[in-house]
């Protein structure tokens, strides 16, 4: 355990990753394989905290209109964010890990809800919490919610799952001159707009003292690679 370079980590795993090659939705094979990949990580000895988001299913910013204002249609991405952490927490379990979630927005008889000290107790005793409903806010990220948590929870880091290998100066699939960084500040990530995490989410990392880890989620281990600090990623830290 001491020779973890990050004893307690939380895992922000976008929708998008648990919709595979589906067009929207659970890929039950990937939601499987994420699970194997977070067993893995457990099975290391590094307790495991994961916020879960909802863009599979739906995303408050693209369905709010005229007819459906902003803050009902976050409501309803949180829910999303439930719906994909039940996925998750039955495929950890099959793996043969327990695992908890723990809602911002209560639904006791759906799960618990989410209360620091319950959270880290879940941590301590090894089991793997997926923490859904983002912040419990509308007008915010579970990019956000992540980081408010680990902060919370006192992760060492945040590992950031997404669909490319790092953080670039543009997109790397628009733009064939990207360049990748191994190593950036929650300042430089800022003052440069770059797009992977939300502004708010940086800046309340870059409050927390919270080194962001950025890879990606496409390769079966990567989870476990960035929790061993090996892998090809992108490290934002002081
Ligand atoms: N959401 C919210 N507050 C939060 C976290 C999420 O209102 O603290 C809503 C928001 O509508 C968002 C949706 O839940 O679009 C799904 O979350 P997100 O877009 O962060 O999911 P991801 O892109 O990681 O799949």
């Amino acid at each position: 355990m001491t020779d973890l370079p990050y004893p307690r980590i939380l895992v922000k795993v976008s929708g998008e990753a648990l919709m595979g090659s589906e067009p929207f939705g659970l890929h039950t094979p990937t939601v499987a394989r994420i699970a194997r990949d977070l067993v893995a990580v457990r099975a290391l000895g590094c307790e495991v905290a994961v916020v879960v988001g909802g863009g599979n299913i739906l995303r408050g910013s693209r369905v709010a209109g005229e007819d459906l204002n902003r803050s009902t249609a976050d409501h309803m991405g949180m829910l999303a964010t439930v719906m994909n952490c039940l996925a998750l927490e039955q495929a950890v379990e099959a793996a043969g890990e327990p695992a908890r979630t723990m809602s911002a927005i209560p639904m006791p008889t759906v799960c618990e809800p989410y209360a620091r000290q319950p959270a880290m107790r879940h941590l301590r005793r090894g089991r793997i919490v997926l923490l859904a409903g983002g912040t419990g806010n509308p007008y915010f990220t579970t990019d956000t919610g992540a980081v408010l948590r680990a902060a919370e929870l006192d992760c060492d880091a945040v590992l950031k799952a997404t669909n490319v290998d790092g953080v670039y100066t543009a997109d790397p699939k628009l733009d064939p001159n990207a360049q990748r960084y191994d190593r950036i500040t929650h300042d430089q990530a800022l003052a440069y707009d770059l797009k992977v995490m939300d502004a708010a989410a940086f800046a309340l990392a870059r409050e927390a003292a919270l080194p962001i880890i950025v890879f990606s989620i496409r390769e079966a281990g990567a989870i476990l690679a960035a929790a061993k600090g090996e892998g090809r990623v992108t490290v934002v830290a002081p």
